[in-house]
């Protein structure tokens, strides 16, 4: 049995234009089907660059998402399916082939050969909003504050009754409220979606920490580095624009003394860690089973790192953000009409739909966690690293 809802404001509200809400919102905008409202937090690069006297770059510009910005083959492919190339504005220098794996534990150094795009991370983000057409209400330098039902003495998910967002654009007074059909949570680790929606199902996560200096190596470089004494997962180090960014995931407690202790082996190894130019740090999800993948449930869907789908190998993310996103799209362009979603079936099609096609990227990531339980086993890793084997 399938239910009308009442009249919503929006089919569809997504929050967070990282680039899986991005993606989200230009494959919903193109196909004009569905009225659709896109939210993000984060200011527009150019923007928050002129707000900020004698800021040159992004790393004045307000846009804290430490991430290492490398563009992996699976994100690659994942463009290329879109049919988008990079513009060279989001390029970075230099292009790194290689990345040169440090045991501090076992003293082992070795090089392994890879295929990254090394990209200006806030400036991808903002080319990724870019893309989206004229028919999405975008809101951006906007915070969604609440999300939940209108009625909230009904279910979570019951016919009938839409959902509600509250969001405030920054400078404003007073919030501003919208009625939608779906919410859709794009919005990175912390997610403020799953949270309200969902509030057992928070994945297990890390405290990444990442500083900027000038780079002072004699090289540019790309660093993994293991030590089980600093953290459960790796530490890493790289290039970036005449930058080097040093970072690392830590188990929370803690974590701001053993991100000082990686800087200190770093130094004693001749790497350049003094001055730091910023700071930042972010939850990151470190999935190691199952549960710790949640697509969501009834109206609601969560995509990319708000879903849990990241690598927990390497924190490679930003595929899964691009797929995770195509796969939400379809599900909604297959479950609704010509005419938006004038019925929504009370048992959440779209949402059964979209966590059936996930199945194969959710299976991925489980082998991911299992890789990782090798390569951060420091026996098994020294037999890897001594064994000659070109791929770590
Ligand atoms: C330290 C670190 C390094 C990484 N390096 C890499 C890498 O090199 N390569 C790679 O592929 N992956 C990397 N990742 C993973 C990658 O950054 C994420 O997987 C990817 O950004 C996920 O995209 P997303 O759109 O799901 O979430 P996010 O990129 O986190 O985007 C979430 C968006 O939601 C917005 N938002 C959040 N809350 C609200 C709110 N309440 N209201 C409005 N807006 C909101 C934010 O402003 C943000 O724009 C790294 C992650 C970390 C933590």
């Amino acid at each position: 049995m399938s239910t009308s809802i009442p009249a919503c404001d929006y089919d569809v509200a997504i929050v967070g234009l990282g680039p899986a809400g991005a993606t989200l919102a230009r494959l919903l905008g193109q196909s004009g089907r569905l009225r659709v409202i896109a939210i993000d937090r984060k200011r527009p690069v150019q923007q928050s660059v002129a707000a900020v006297p004698g800021a040159q770059s992004d790393l004045c510009s307000g846009f804290r998402k430490p991430c290492g910005g490398l563009l992996a083959p699976d994100a690659q492919k994942a463009l290329s399916r879109f049919g988008l190339s990079l513009p060279k504005s989001v390029l970075v220098d230099p292009q790194i082939f290689a990345v040169r794996t440090l045991d501090l534990g076992a003293n082992l150094s070795r090089d392994y050969q890879r295929f990254y795009m090394n990209l200006n991370r806030a400036a991808f983000d903002d080319w990724l909003i870019s893309l989206i057409p004229a028919t999405v209400h975008l809101e951006r330098d906007a915070s969604v504050m609440n999300v939940g039902r209108v009625d909230v003495n009904q279910p979570f998910g019951s016919e009938g009754v839409p959902l509600r967002v509250v969001y405030k654009r920054h400078g404003d007074d007073y919030p501003r409220t919208c009625t939608v059909r779906e919410v859709v949570g794009a919005d990175g680790a912390r997610s403020l979606v799953r949270r309200a929606f969902f509030p057992d199902r928070t994945p297990r996560q890390l405290l990444s920490i990442q500083e900027w200096f000038v780079d002072a190596n004699p090289a540019p470089l790309y660093l993994s580095v293991f030590d089980p004494a600093l953290t459960p997962a790796y530490c890493w180090g790289l290039s970036k624009d005449g930058h080097f960014v040093l970072g690392g995931a830590f188990e929370r407690d803690g974590a701001k003394e053993r991100f000082a202790l990686l800087k200190e082996k770093l130094a004693a190894r001749d790497f350049a860690t003094a001055n730091p130019l910023r700071r930042e740090s972010c939850p990151v999800n470190f999935p190691h089973s199952v549960r710790d993948f949640c697509t969501g449930g009834e109206r609601v869907s969560l995509i990319g790192e708000a879903a849990g789908f990241i690598s927990p190998s390497s924190f490679e993310g930003l595929s899964y953000a691009f797929n995770s996103a195509l796969a939400l799209a379809d599900a909604f362009l297959r479950q609704s009409s010509g005419e938006g979603l004038p019925v929504l079936p009370s048992s959440g099609a779209v949402q059964k739909d979209y966590h059936r096609a996930t199945a194969a990227l959710r299976h991925k990531l489980l082998c991911k966690c299992a890789k990782a339980a090798i390569l951060y086993n420091p026996a098994l890793r020294h037999l890897v690293m001594r064994s000659g084997l070109q791929a770590l």
